[in-house]
């Protein structure tokens, strides 16, 4: 199948559902596109959740990005390795922006990956993860018990088969750039929560320095696995949309040198 044939239908606004949009960027036949009337950057046409699970596995996607980007910036690649073994581990500090708004009780996470922030979270709540990868699921259930992880789209997951209102926490760490439906998938996560539960986002922060800077070489661009490119402005709104109230950042997750966006936000009591 050529590239053109698996590239979908036209895709409206994630955010205001706008058709109007100015292109940004272009590769590998998919365009980066503004919208014209409320500035959220997007992937311009349509994945089916099929095709991401049979053509565009994570598993596959992100190696390919990452040999396309040593090929061209090797002192980059291995820079950014070096200095991550420097940074505090991943897990620990997804823990603590979580713990920051809630310290015990029910946890589901979106996109949960290979489950290794529920298995470090699994100290402090009762976890659940949910993951549309067949392989990343099996995964997961190497590492945490089969019954704490659920198959599927999340959307699906999380938009009909979770009892409401059921959940203290939802985490979406490196989710909701993948989302194809992102206000589905922060409709769902309202659905799930418990009046005064809490969403703890972190997604590529498309206002950064560095995206600026690097352009198409910039760390946040995986095309078209992300295709949805947020700012704090774009995501907030899109909180809003979904029914949420957006939580005050300290400013330390407010620095536009962070290549990492991060936003929590409450269903109101
Ligand atoms: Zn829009």
């Amino acid at each position: 199948m050529s590239n053109r044939e698996k590239i979908g239908p036209l895709r409206t606004c994630p955010l205001c559902a706008n058709l109007d949009r100015k292109p940004l960027f272009s590769r590998d036949g998919w365009d980066i596109v503004e919208c014209t009337r409320c500035q959220m950057v997007f992937i311009g046409n349509e994945l089916t959740y099929e095709n991401q699970v049979e053509d565009h596995d994570w598993l596959d996607d992100y190696p390919k990005e990452m040999q396309r980007r040593k090929e061209k910036h090797p002192t980059l690649v291995f820079l950014s390795r070096y200095t991550r073994h420097l940074r505090a581990k991943t897990n620990d500090r997804l823990l603590s922006q979580t713990l920051r708004w809630k310290t015990s009780g029910k946890l589901v996470d979106f996109g949960c990956g290979d489950a290794s922030f529920i298995e470090r979270a699994s100290g402090r709540f009762d976890v659940l993860g949910l993951e549309i990868s067949p392989r990343l699921a099996a995964m997961s259930r190497q590492r945490v018990s089969a019954a704490r992880i659920l198959e599927g789209p999340v959307t699906e997951l999380a938009g009909s088969a979770l009892p409401e209102a059921s959940f203290d926490v939802v985490t979406q760490f490196g989710y909701i750039e993948h989302e194809w439906h992102p206000l589905a998938g922060l409709r769902a996560a309202f659905r799930v929560l418990a009046p005064g539960g809490v969403a703890v986002i972190k997604t590529p922060n498309f206002a950064s320095w560095n995206r600026r800077l690097m352009g198409m070489d910039w760390c946040g661009f995986h095309i078209p696995a992300h295709c949805n490119y947020f700012t704090h402005r774009t995501l907030a709104e899109m909180l809003r949309r979904a029914g949420f109230e957006i939580l005050p950042r300290p400013i330390s997750d407010r620095l536009p040198t962070s290549d990492s966006l991060w936003l929590a936000a409450r269903k109101p009591a």
